[in-house]
């Protein structure tokens, strides 16, 4: 099937959109005379009804007022997303904030501040104890050291007269 006459074809678009209605009532009674002539044109209006009927039940969407650049301030981090990653973020920081974290839990698990300090203080004389004992191991190598090299210098010494 083509249009019967396609060199008078309306503009089926307009038609559709009843644009020929308001600008020219005679294009529009020369349509609707095509139309019962012409069962191409008819299909073709039909579709394009149907189109424009399926456009309308969609649900309307929002405009964007305009778009947004990266550079927006609503895109900037606020102060606390901020303070996070230059913190929290930093691996340094975060182990620093779990042992705070621990410490408070802790104390705030065992009542008695007593218990506390006192754990705190053996912990710390434990750690104080160990630094002495690796203080020591460390002079007692460094002796070692010292009398290896003495030695060394005695044989080369005797070896040399
Ligand atoms: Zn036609």
């Amino acid at each position: 099937m083509s249009c019967v006459s396609p060199e008078s074809k309306p503009d089926w678009k307009a038609y559709a959109l009843r644009e020929l209605d308001y600008r020219d009532q005679d294009a529009a009674r020369q349509a609707e005379t095509h139309l019962t002539n012409c069962p191409d044109c008819r299909e073709e209006l039909a579709t394009l009804r149907l189109t424009l009927d399926t456009l309308s039940t969609l649900r309307e969407e929002e405009i964007p007022q305009r778009i947004a650049f990266v550079s927006d301030k609503v895109f900037e981090p606020r102060w606390w997303e901020r303070a996070f990653s230059k913190t929290l973020g930093s691996p340094t920081f975060a182990a620093g904030v779990l042992v705070a974290a621990a410490i408070l839990v802790h104390g705030a698990l065992r009542p008695g501040q007593a218990q506390v300090d006192a754990a705190v203080t053996k912990a710390v004389s434990q750690v104080e104890a160990r630094h002495a004992l690796e203080i020591q191991a460390l002079a007692d190598m460094v002796e070692m050291r010292d009398k290896q090299v003495a030695n060394m210098y005695i044989t080369n010494a005797a070896l040399i007269r």
